[in-house]
């Protein structure tokens, strides 16, 4: 927690909470313990005096009613050590850069950025998708409010053939492909490090529904189909021979972006609701190291066919989230928007999310009925808008076309090589 300079979690009050549930829970054994015994004096005295049976029997009820506020404290005891335990971060890998966004470090550039020339000064992917007709933002604003938006014509094919290129690329190296459930149980999203309940600063959108109550479940919209396909593995038990296990899901991720307004809200950079085609591998704890590579590898394939310019940044610790153990983000050069943007991340969670899913493989030369929790890694193949933005930005042309990347021709109706 101090490499990542996190202080939400007060360590003296969670110690002092530790122990006091070890207390707690040593005496009530003792308690019960005492309990079970009296029950036997108590089967055992049929033959005893009224007197000294009446003694026993008041006896037990007496310890009975300890018992029961001894695990009323512990219960409240272990709800507070359990929702501090929730915000503890995951531990950060030796070779993470210690510090803020800053601190970053540059693992390689692709291509070269584009930048204005004498004769053209390049157009953001707004102008460029009005002159398209493929975006409508104010009728989305009207719908459903600002940061939404409709795609359409050729915009809604370039999504859909977005999808279609990093399923099948993804299927190509052994993924299994998922179309996954948009609303999960926030039980699942806590488990993957997120924290739906809490407030404000909360990034998840809370679902409710006709008549719940209190006792009803909790749902909430995924910010990431990272969540369902994390879910997918829950409460499992997995033959190590059957690890590693990769997915690529395909989900719709909903962001409450709160406060985020200002130029980085016009259009698509930074928008409520957006389709993602996400990468998931469950691995044991050896191997996850190299699944994260094995991630990387994908993710700049994807990017480099794309014929996108894109940076890789090894993120520093203050930026790893919770989950993280280490974090590789891509950054694409928007030549309209004149600098880097987000379009991709991915990350080594470690056994962060399978202890709290309890996600865990038994060895295959194993001795007894030894169990341990895998390893999970996560990625993004494809966030369609941020895509869409850097494809027009960047093969944007004089004529105010806009050229099509050569991957994507055949998964657009007509196959065109060019947009206009
Ligand atoms: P994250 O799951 O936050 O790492 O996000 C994965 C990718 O989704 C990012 O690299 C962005 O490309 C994209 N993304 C995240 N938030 C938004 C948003 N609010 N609007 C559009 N794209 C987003």
């Amino acid at each position: 927690m101090r490499r990542r300079n996190y202080n939400k979690v007060n360590m003296n009050e969670f110690q002092e909470n530790y122990e006091e549930r070890r207390k707690l829970y040593s005496e009530l054994l003792l308690l019960r313990a005492n309990h079970n015994e009296l029950s036997k004096a108590i089967k055992l005295s049929i033959n005893s005096s009224g007197d000294e049976r009446q003694r026993l029997i008041s006896q037990s009820k007496n310890l009975k009613a300890q018992v029961r506020f001894q695990e009323e404290r512990l219960q409240k005891v272990e709800s507070a050590l359990s929702s501090q335990a929730l915000q503890i971060p995951n531990d950060s890998h030796p070779e993470a850069p210690v510090g803020p966004e800053s601190q970053a470090r540059l693992v390689k550039i692709v291509g070269t950025p584009r930048k204005d020339t004498a004769d053209k000064i390049l157009e953001d992917h707004i102008s460029i998708a009005r002159r398209l007709n493929i975006l409508d933002l104010d009728q989305a604003a009207l719908v459903s409010g600002s940061s939404f938006y409709y795609l359409q014509g050729m915009g809604a094919f370039l999504e859909t053939a977005l999808i279609q290129y990093a399923m099948h690329k993804a299927a190509e190296h052994g993924f299994l492909g998922v179309i996954t459930p948009d609303i999960v149980r926030t039980s699942v999203a806590y488990g993957c490090g997120f924290q739906p309940r809490s407030g404000e600063s909360s990034q998840i959108y809370n679902v409710s529904t006709a008549g719940s109550d209190e006792n009803s479940t909790h749902l909430c919209l995924a910010g990431t189909a990272e969540i369902p396909l994390a879910g997918k593995f829950a409460a499992k038990i997995i033959d190590e021979s059957d690890l590693p296990q990769r997915l690529v899901g395909y989900g719709r991720a909903f962001r409450v972006e709160a406060g985020g307004r200002g130029t980085e809200t016009k259009g698509l950079y930074r928008v409520h609701q957006f389709s993602k085609v996400e990468l998931f591998a469950v691995t044991t704890s050896d191997n996850s190291d190299a699944m994260l590579e094995e991630f990387k590898q994908l993710q700049e394939d994807i990017f480099t066919e794309l014929g996108l310019c894109f940076r890789i940044l090894d993120m520093p610790t203050e930026e790893l989230g919770a989950s993280a153990y280490r974090k590789y983000d891509m950054e694409a050069w928007m030549p309209g928007r004149k600098k880097w943007g987000e379009i991709s991340s991915t990350s080594n969670c470690t056994d962060y999310q399978s202890r709290r899913l309890s996600i865990r493989y038994r060895p295959t030369h194993h001795t007894g009925q030894n169990t341990y929790f895998c390893h999970t890694i996560n990625g993004t193949a494809i966030a369609v808008p941020r895509i869409i933005i850097a494809i027009l930005e960047t093969f944007q042309n004089s004529d105010g076309t806009v050229s099509v990347p050569q991957v994507l021709q055949k998964w657009l109706p007509g196959q065109p090589s060019v947009l206009f």
